[in-house]
């Protein structure tokens, strides 16, 4: 018998729906997968060759301490340094196997049974599994803002306070990204209620058009703050298969977070820290080509998507690689569909198309699609599409 809690668990759909289309592909199957936020760019060659130095100068033998080496907490230091030119200490910032760890050690520090956890629907599917993990009660607010960004006025809607916000800008799935004033009044709102601010800045360094993103870094101190900034290497350096993430907090809460993760992984993996050291430290240029990349993607899908009968997209993205679109509800009740999860799923069959449905990201009604896919996946992607919806 497993514990309960393994039943109360949902699978990570995306991960499952990557899985499901990998296997299609192993066996022959022409799928364009989309399901995955994943660059398809190679990891840039100045950070690979970091890692096989380190191997190569036996640096990799060891146990590092476990909130990672001092080399990548103060290449993290200074890089909010040359980014937002916020000085931090390197006692405030935790490594972790990722931004997925540093999420989860922190809602281990943070959540109490019972406390509730609050964010805005859509939202990045290991939230709330992550909240039911640490016993929490974690809840999705539908905001009316026509991006469905958190509100002032939805936080003070709240029948019950929250112990944590968490905040995640630019967004996955849907690509909005907070403005300065949008964000310094959250902040402000949860100063006032003493409640935990969780930003997660995982997508921070990809963002198109004017838009501008601002880092919770550059607006609040952390000293004796209850915000916590999360982000990586893995989406910005193409490193998802390194996991490398990071916290920054008040000490109060990377000492914390280092005592579980004590009993958890020890340390990341020392060959991935050095390249994240590299990833951070050495030229930035490959970012800025890929995010190039990502936005004349994202231009083109979002017009091609928009021509589309059926299906409409709420707003043009302006920040992360995905697009989250919204199904005709008279398109689905014609096609006897109960929900967009069986849309999905007939995309898969059907077209040979896998993008994972809203349900997972608690907004029901909506797919996302992941354009961090060649542009040759994408074209083909919207000819499936086009074939499926008319
Ligand atoms: N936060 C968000 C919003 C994400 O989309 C992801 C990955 O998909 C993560 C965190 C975790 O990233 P990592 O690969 O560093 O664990």
């Amino acid at each position: 018998m497993l514990a309960k809690r393994v039943d109360s668990l949902e699978a990570s759909p995306t991960l499952a729906m990557g899985k499901k289309a990998k296997d299609m592909i192993a066996d022959g199957i022409d799928v364009v997968n989309l399901s995955q936020g994943e660059p398809d760019f190679n990891t840039p060659d100045n950070i690979g060759r970091a890692a096989r130095i380190a191997i190569k100068d036996h640096l990799t033998d060891s146990y590092t301490a476990t909130n990672g080496l001092v080399e990548l907490k103060n290449a993290v230091v200074a890089a909010a340094k040359r980014d937002y030119n916020v000085s931090l200490l390197t006692d405030q910032v935790v490594i972790t196997t990722g931004a997925k760890l540093a999420l989860y050690a922190l809602m281990q520090i943070l959540v109490d049974p019972g406390d509730l956890v609050i964010t805005s629907a859509p939202f990045w599917v290991s939230y709330s599994e992550q909240v039911k993990l640490a016993g929490g009660s974690f809840k999705a607010i539908v905001s009316s803002d026509p991006q469905f960004k958190l509100t002032i006025d939805d936080l003070s809607k709240l029948e019950e306070k929250p112990k944590v916000v968490i905040l995640n800008t630019p967004n996955n799935p849907s690509g909005a990204v907070y403005s300065k004033n949008e964000l310094e009044s959250i902040i402000s709102w949860t100063k006032t209620n003493d409640v935990y601010l969780i930003l997660d800045e995982i997508y921070g360094k990809l963002v198109y058009g004017d838009t501008v993103f601002h880092s919770g870094l550059s607006l609040e101190s952390l000293v004796n703050s209850k915000m916590i900034i999360i982000n990586g290497v893995s989406k910005a350096y193409a490193m998802t298969g390194w996991r490398i993430g990071w916290a920054i907090a008040d000490v109060s809460m990377t000492h914390a977070m280092t005592k579980i993760l004590g009993h958890l992984t020890s340390n990341p993996t020392v060959v991935a820290q050095y390249a994240a050291i590299e990833a951070l430290n050495g030229q930035q240029k490959s970012v800025e080509t890929m995010r190039k990349s990502f936005e004349s993607r994202l231009n083109f899908l979002y017009r091609d998507l928009s021509e589309i009968d059926n299906i409409s997209i709420p707003f043009k993205p302006s920040g992360s690689f995905y697009i989250f679109f919204k199904i005709d509800s008279k398109f689905m009740k014609k096609n006897n569909f109960k929900n967009t999860n069986e849309i999905s799923m007939a995309l898969l069959s059907e077209e040979k198309l896998a993008i994972p449905s809203g349900e997972g990201f608690g907004m029901p009604g909506y797919l996302r699609l992941s354009y961090a896919k060649s542009e040759a996946e994408l074209i083909e992607a919207v000819k499936r599409l086009k074939h499926f919806f008319s």
